[in-house]
C-alpha cells in the first residue's frame, strides 16, 4: 500500500550510519532533512553520498532538504557542554567569546547588546530558560534567571517581543545554500521567514548559481510569518508549520488553529504544506507513542497536510526506525478516513476554467467514482502530477518522468509517487510502461482501472490535455 502523506525525517547522530539510512529509506522516508543549525559541510556530503548510493541500490528517489539556520542568535559553549542555572542566578551575557558557566556565556550576534533594554525577557533553548535583563554594561548585559534549567551548548536565544535588526540572509546561510547547490539537494527550508522578500533573497542566490530546481519551503515560526502568510505563499514552493519555534514566539494554544489555516491556504494555492515538530516526540525515549501524539499525526493527515516531519525522534531518539514505522502506520490508517470527495469539491472551487483545470478535475472525479487503482502522470516538469495532487484523489498518482530533478521535486506532494523512466516515448509505449509500473507498485486484480493523464505530444505540450482510462 502506497501512503499518500509524505514523511520528512531529519538525519542526525542516530541515523547517519548507512545501515540506519537504508532502514529509513526502506520504511517510508520520502525526504531526508539536514538541520544546518547542527550540521556542517562534511555531514551534508556524507548524507548526500550515502543517499545517492542507496537510491541507486534500492531503486528509490529519496530527496534531500537542507534546513537553513536562518537569522537566529545562538549561545556559545559551556565548560562541560552544559550549565545548571537556578532561579535568581545573575548571568552576564557577553558579545565576545567566553567559556560559559552558570554566571556567564556568550552569544553569536554582537549587536544584541545595543538592541536589548531593561526588563526585556530573554528565552533560551526554545523557552527552557527565561531571563530578565536587569543591567547593561559596556561589554555585556546582565540578566536574572527566572526558572531552574539545564542549558546545553549552542542553544537558541530570542528576545520576547523584540524584532532584532539582523539581515535575513546571513553569511552562513549564503554559504550553506551554495553547499546545497553543489551537492544536488532538492529542497531548502528557510527558517524564520517573516515576509516574501526573505524568500526572494534566497531565490536570488539560487538564480546567481543558475539553479532552477531547488524547491523553497518557507518555515512559519514567527508572528510576522503568520500575519504575512498569504504573501509568503505566493513566492514559495511550500510552507512548513514549524511548531517548535512557533510555540516560543506565540502562545501554544493558538498553534492548532494556525496549523489548519496554513494547510488550507497552501492547498488552495496549490503548494505543499508540512507539519513539523513533536509529532511523536515521546518516542525519542519510549518504544510507544502517547495517544495524543497518534491523534496529532492523524489530524495533520485529515486536515490535508502534504507531509509530516520527524526531528528529534530520528536525530537523537532511541527508536528512530520504530518511530518512522509508527508514523507510517498512523498515516495509513488516517488516510482511510480522509473525505476525498470533500477535497475534490474544495479544489474544484479553486480550479481554473482552462483545459488543464477541467481535465484534471475530470480525472480526479473519475478515479474516485471508478475506484481506479492509480492515476499515471507522464511528465517532463511535474506539472500534471502537482495539479493532480491538489485534487487529493483517493488512489496514488504515479508520476513517471525521465528528469531526475522533476522526480525528486515531487517527493513532498500528497499522493504523488514519482518514478524515473528512460524517456517519454510514444503514447502506446507510455500506456505499456504505465501498466508495468502499476503492477509493480500497487496491488491489482484483473479488471482494475488506471487513468493516464498528461500533456500530449510529450515534451511539446506544457499543460494537461488528455485522459485515457485503461483496464488492467
Ligand atoms: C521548528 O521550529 O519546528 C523547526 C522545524 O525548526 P528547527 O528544527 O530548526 O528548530
Amino acid at each position: 500500500m502506497l501512503n499518500k502523506t509524505k514523511v520528512v525525517a531529519t538525519i542526525g547522530p542516530a541515523t547517519i550510519e548507512k545501515e540506519q539510512l537504508r532502514r529509513l529509506m526502506e520504511n517510508g522516508m520520502d525526504v531526508a532533512r539536514i538541520n544546518m543549525s547542527h550540521s556542517d559541510y562534511n555531514f551534508c556530503r556524507e548524507v548526500a553520498d550515502e543517499i545517492g548510493e542507496l537510491n541507486k541500490e534500492l531503486g528509490l528517489n529519496v530527496a534531500i532538504m537542507m534546513d537553513l539556520m536562518g537569522p537566529e542568535v545562538r549561545i556559545g559553549h559551556f565548560v562541560n557542554g552544559q550549565a545548571h542555572f537556578t532561579k535568581g542566578d545573575k548571568v552576564k551575557v557577553y558579545m565576545d567569546d567566553v567559556e560559559g558557566d552558570n554566571t556567564k556565556f556568550s552569544v553569536s550576534y554582537p549587536n544584541l547588546i545595543n538592541e536589548v533594554t531593561h526588563n526585556n525577557v530573554i528565552s533560551v533553548s526554545d523557552g527552557k530558560m527565561l531571563m530578565e535583563v536587569i543591567d547593561i554594561l559596556p561589554d555585556a548585559f546582565v540578566c536574572e534567571v527566572l526558572n531552574d534549567a539545564v542549558i546545553e551548548d549552542h542553544q537558541t536565544l530570542t528576545v520576547k517581543d523584540v524584532k532584532l535588526k539582523m539581515p535575513y540572509l546571513t553569511n552562513k546561510d549564503e554559504t550553506d545554500i551554495t553547499i546545497a547547490h553543489k551537492l544536488g539537494f532538492d529542497f531548502i527550508a528557510l527558517s524564520y521567514v517573516s515576509e516574501p522578500d526573505n524568500v526572494l533573497a534566497v531565490n536570488d542566490v539560487l538564480i546567481n548559481l543558475k539553479n532552477n530546481h531547488i524547491g523553497l519551503i518557507s518555515k512559519i515560526e514567527t508572528e510576522e510569518g503568520v500575519n504575512n502568510i498569504d504573501a509568503i505563499i505566493q513566492v514559495s514552493d511550500g510552507v512548513m508549520v514549524a511548531r517548535g519555534d512557533l510555540g516560543v514566539a506565540i502562545s501554544l494554544e493558538r498553534i492548532p488553529g494556525i496549523q489548519k489555516k496554513i494547510i488550507n491556504k497552501c492547498h488552495s494555492a496549490g503548494i505543499v504544506s508540512i507539519v513539523a515538530t513533536e509529532l511523536l516526540s515521546s518516542m525519542e525515549h519510549s518504544a510507544r507513542p502517547t495517544r495524543a501524539e497518534v491523534s496529532d499525526v492523524a489530524n495533520a493527515v485529515l486536515d490535508g497536510a502534504d507531509a509530516v516531519m520527524l526531528s528529534g525522534e530520528t536525530t537523537v531518539g532511541k527508536y528512530p526506525i520504530e518511530t518512522l514505522k509508527m508514523m507510517e502506520k498512523i498515516i495509513n490508517s488516517a488516510e482511510l478516513d480522509v473525505d476525498y470527495g470533500d477535497f475534490i469539491s474544495r479544489s474544484a472551487n479553486a480550479v481554473k476554467e482552462d483545459i488543464t483545470g477541467v481535465i484534471s478535475l475530470g480525472v480526479a472525479d473519475a478515479a474516485n467514482r471508478l475506484k481506479c487503482c492509480a492515476i499515471i502522470a507522464p511528465t517532463q516538469t511535474g506539472y500534471t502530477a502537482r495539479v493532480m495532487s491538489r485534487f487529493r484523489p483517493s488512489c496514488p498518482v504515479i508520476a513517471v518522468s525521465p528528469n531526475l530533478d522533476t522526480v525528486k521535486s515531487l517527493q513532498l506532494h500528497f499522493a504523488v509517487n514519482p518514478v524515473l523512466i528512460d524517456e517519454l516515448n510514444t503514447f502506446d509505449k507510455i500506456i505499456e510502461v504505465s501498466k508495468k509500473i502499476t503492477f509493480k507498485l500497487v496491488s491489482t486484480k484483473p479488471g482494475d482501472k488506471i487513468i493516464i493523464t498528461g500533456g500530449y505530444p510529450f515534451k511539446e505540450v506544457k499543460f494537461t490535455n488528455f485522459m485515457k482510462i485503461e483496464e488492467l
